[in-house]
């Protein structure tokens, strides 16, 4: 069984140990620098950015895992796992030194924290999701069921790299409205190499494809 970690700093590492599991992987918290040596993949979760970025550099995981990132090393980042993933924040928080938070980077994209707004602050859609018609779990030649996302808030992708491919956009009218009145429909899921970056949560609702992606693309099967 592959041996994924999940980065347990802070956030919601457990559900994202536990649907690891329920997919047949060895699921380990990780808060060290030796933690992340043996492992297969890493799942950043859902949290603070700010916060995990914190604690991520005090306890040196940071700079291990930026060097394992670009060696190839599979991660997927949920929601602040994305913000995280991201070589650009749009809009970073600077602490009291007035120095910005930091992401781990990897994927060539820009992310807006927080996109959503007051408004839409939590909210749940059904989405189309690209790349899930070959997972083990699919009927083949059955159409692929939408996957119930939770976005808490969230952030989008503002925009990609070419090496970037997109594999979800939430529709307009699930967008706030921008300064000129409008909606625009915006990147929430991407995958660069081996790293896969969702805007939403799948794991608060049962959702178990994303993380059974996650483990083709460690296997080299996906
Ligand atoms: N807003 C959070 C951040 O910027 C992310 C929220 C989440 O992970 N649910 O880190």
């Amino acid at each position: 069984a592959p041996r994924i970690g999940v980065l347990a700093l802070q956030g919601d590492v457990r559900e994202h140990l536990e649907a690891l599991e329920s997919l047949g992987a060895l699921a380990l918290p990780v808060k060290t620098p030796g933690g992340l040596a043996d492992l297969d993949g890493l799942v950043i979760p859902g949290g603070e950015s700010t916060v995990i970025d914190k604690l991520a550099r005090m306890y040196g995981v940071a700079e291990a895992l930026k060097a394992r990132i670009a060696d190839g090393f599979p991660v997927y980042g949920s929601c602040a796992g994305m913000i995280l993933l991201a070589d650009t924040i749009a809009d970073p928080t600077t602490n009291m030194k007035g120095e910005p938070q930091q992401s781990f980077g990897g994927i060539d994209m820009v992310v807006k924290r927080n996109a959503f707004g007051r408004q839409v602050d939590s909210f749940e859609v059904d989405l189309a999701i690209k790349g899930l018609n070959t997972l083990p779990s699919q009927d083949p030649g059955r159409a692929t069921e939408p996957v119930r996302a939770a976005f808490i808030r969230a952030p989008w992708v503002e925009s990609v790299g070419e090496s970037v491919e997109v594999l979800a956009t939430i529709p307009a009218e699930n967008t706030p409205l921008g300064m000129d009145g409008t909606r625009v429909a915006r990147i929430v899921a991407v995958r660069s190499g081996k790293l896969l970056a969702t805007s939403f949560h799948p794991e608060v609702a049962g959702e178990r494809r994303i993380h059974e992606l996650f483990i083709q693309m460690i296997r080299g099967d996906a």
